[in-house]
Parts: C-alpha cells; sequence; structure tokens
C-alpha cells in the first residue's frame, strides 16, 4: 500500500454527507414544518409537486412513498393487470419489474445495448398479443433513445411508463426524463441524484385521467374533496420530505453540472485505457443529456480491479448486486439473454457524488491506472 492510499479514502457514497451538505437548512425546516405542525399533505408538498412539474415541464406531479410505489401506481392506474405483459430491460432494479408483478401482470424482461439502456430492437422482439406496454428504465442518468421505442410502442398500439428513478434532468433531444410516455417515476432515495433524509418518491404525468387515478391511490382512494371513490393505498411524500426536496431542487442545476464535471475528469484521465469502456461524455452525443446518477463502467479483470481499488480505499458496486432481472430465478424469470449475462460479468460503478472532490477522482483514475499498467 502506497502512502497516498494511507492518506486518502474515497467512499462509494457517502450518506452523511447528504445530511451535511443541507445541515442548516434541514434544521431550520424542520423547525418550521414541526412549528406548523405540517406533517401529512400540506403546502409544501404541493409546492414542491409544482415546481418539480414546472422543471420536468411536465402538467402533473404527484409525491409518493417511493418510487418502486410510484411505478406501482402508474401501471394500474394505465389500466395493466392480470394477462397483461410488460416489457422492461434486464438491466434494472428488481423494483421495475415488481410495479408489474403486484399489478397482476408479468414483466419480461430484455437485453440491453452498448448504452446499457433497453434495447428497442429486443423490446420489438417480444412483444406478443398480450403486451401492453413498454417500461423503459432511463439508467445511469441517461435517457432512452425515446424516438426509437416510440415508433415501437406506436406500431403495436404499446403504451410507454418511463422508470426514471435514475433520471431526475436527463434529456433526450431536449426533453426530460418521465415526459416520454403515459407516466413515469422518480426517486428521492437518498443516494439517488436528488435524494431526501430517508424513501421518497414522485409520479409524473400529462394525462388527467391517470393523474386522478394516482392521485387517489396514494391516499386511500380520497379525491380532492375528501371523498373515498375509489380503492387506494397509503404512500404519500411526507410533507417533510417535500420541504426538503424543495430547497434542493433549487439548487439543482448546481448538482447536474457538478456531476457532469466528475464524469469529464474520469473521461479524461481514463480514456486511453483501453482495457475499459467508459460511459458516453458529457455532450459527446447532442441529442443526450446526462446527469450521471451513476458512473458505470465496463472492465478487464473486474473483480480483481475491485478489489485493488478496496485495497486502496476506494469504493466501488456493482449495480443490483450483480445480477440482472432475468438471472433472479427465484422469481420464476426463465429468460437467457447472452448480451446482458456477459455484460454482467463486466460491469463496475465508480464513485459519482457530490462529496468527490477533483482530487478523489484523479486518485481512483491513477489507481485504474496503475491497476492496468498505465503511466499515471
Ligand atoms: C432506486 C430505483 C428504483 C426504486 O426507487 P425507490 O424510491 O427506492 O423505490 C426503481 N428503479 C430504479 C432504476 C432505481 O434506481
Amino acid at each position: 500500500m502506497t502512502n497516498l492510499a494511507m492518506l486518502r479514502a474515497v467512499p462509494f457514497f457517502a450518506y452523511p454527507h447528504v445530511f451535511a451538505a443541507i445541515e442548516a437548512d434541514v434544521l431550520r425546516i424542520i423547525a418550521d414544518v414541526g412549528r406548523r405542525g405540517a406533517f401529512i399533505l400540506q403546502r409544501d408538498l404541493t409546492l414542491f409537486e409544482n415546481n418539480l412539474a414546472a422543471f420536468l415541464n411536465a402538467k402533473h406531479t404527484l409525491g409518493v412513498g417511493n418510487a418502486t410505489d410510484g411505478l406501482h401506481f402508474a401501471v394500474r392506474a394505465a389500466g395493466i393487470g392480470p394477462g397483461d405483459e410488460v416489457i422492461l430491460s434486464s438491466h434494472t432494479m428488481i423494483a421495475t419489474a415488481a410495479a408489474v408483478h403486484f399489478a397482476g401482470a408479468t414483466p419480461v424482461p430484455v437485453e440491453c445495448g452498448a448504452d446499457h439502456l433497453v434495447d428497442p430492437g429486443a423490446v420489438e422482439a417480444a412483444i406478443t398479443s398480450r403486451t401492453r406496454a413498454i417500461l423503459p428504465t432511463q439508467l445511469n442518468g441517461r435517457t432512452c433513445n425515446m424516438d426509437a421505442l416510440q415508433t415501437v410502442a406506436g406500431r403495436h398500439g404499446l403504451l410507454i411508463i418511463e422508470d426514471a428513478a435514475q433520471a431526475l434532468g436527463s434529456k433526450f433531444k431536449g426533453r426530460c426524463a418521465g415526459t416520454f410516455g403515459i407516466a413515469a417515476a422518480i426517486s428521492f432515495y437518498p443516494a439517488k441524484v436528488l435524494g431526501c433524509l430517508g424513501d421518497g418518491g414522485a409520479v409524473i404525468t400529462n394525462d388527467e385521467e391517470l393523474y386522478e387515478r394516482m392521485y387517489q391511490m396514494r391516499d386511500h382512494g380520497r379525491s380532492t374533496n375528501g371523498a373515498i371513490v375509489s380503492w387506494g393505498l397509503n404512500s404519500r411524500l411526507d410533507n417533510l420530505q417535500a420541504a426538503l426536496l424543495d430547497i434542493q431542487l433549487k439548487k439543482y442545476e448546481d448538482v447536474m453540472f457538478r456531476r457532469r464535471q466528475i464524469a469529464a475528469l474520469y473521461t479524461g484521465w481514463l480514456e486511453d485505457v483501453t482495457e475499459i469502456v467508459l460511459p458516453p461524455a458529457p455532450d459527446s452525443d447532442p441529442d443526450h443529456f446526462d446527469i450521471y446518477q451513476n458512473y458505470e463502467i465496463e472492465v478487464e479483470h473486474r473483480d480483481e480491479l475491485k478489489q485493488y481499488l478496496e485495497d486502496r480505499g476506494i469504493g466501488t458496486l456493482i449495480q443490483w448486486g450483480g445480477q440482472a432481472i432475468h438471472q433472479l430465478k427465484a422469481l420464476g424469470f426463465t429468460q437467457h439473454l447472452p448480451y446482458t449475462e456477459r455484460l454482467f460479468t463486466r460491469l463496475l460503478m465508480l464513485p459519482m457524488n457530490l462529496s468527490l472532490s477533483d482530487d478523489d477522482v484523479r486518485y481512483v483514475c491513477d489507481s485504474i491506472r496503475a491497476f492496468y499498467g498505465y503511466p499515471q
């Protein structure tokens, strides 16, 4: 171990930093919300929902307990249920598939492409007479080629519901992730780009009817006048969390800027390493505005590299515990997806968060270069 390694530790994600970065705001907001007794479905939530909708250029957003619930509500509100199939990328969180499963429908995982996002060709090949919707995941803060997916959906009369849990502010052709389909969900889990101090999420829709249904679903089936008009559950975004999120949303441009800056540093210091495939650099494709929820690379000798970095105090992570959806045999999946399976032996996520200094990123890159025998 070098002296440098003993001096520097770069955790994959520093949860205390989420609080430290906004501590003064948090304490002020807790006092304010607490003194007003404004805990459930109060004006801070409405304000945040309106500001979030304006940020996304969407008609409606609704704060919910978490993105998993939000996706579930979107699927149900779209009328998808028993006998229906929904196509999704196998490179996504189990939550995407669970949202479909608990609506009584069947999640159908398919291959992703070189950009790690669902492959439109694989989507089209998986369509059957039962397929009702495509549920693309806007993975790692990058938005899918929505032109291609909308073409497929249009050709077969399918709905699009987006898992935008990782993609707040990400754009394709100038349009925000979460606004392409009939509905979408985003997550405010602490490690997400816009994280709160616990669980939280939002659904997004431009469709009035879906908005009504999801509005009721998150609050016991209550309509705007408080009358119970349908079956619902309880999955409301806490008013306190909404107040905290609203403050952070105001500084969100800076967050996206810094993440893209870190991605550019990684590109600059790693692009000559031929054993690695990097994500597209910021602005390398005018159709995409990526916000780098994760910095997911493909590497040779993945497990050895992971261990080498760990020995130098650098935390890395393999997304989804290293298994694609269709590899979760305990859940009954039977697909064989060779591209995704090979990819999952090569994937590794490097630290990507606002607690990183430029020197931290340099240290991570120098360590990777040393592992593969490149000059530092
Ligand atoms: C985090 C995440 C979810 C779930 O979000 P929660 O708010 O934790 O329910 C769903 N899909 C993807 C792709 C995610 O990254």
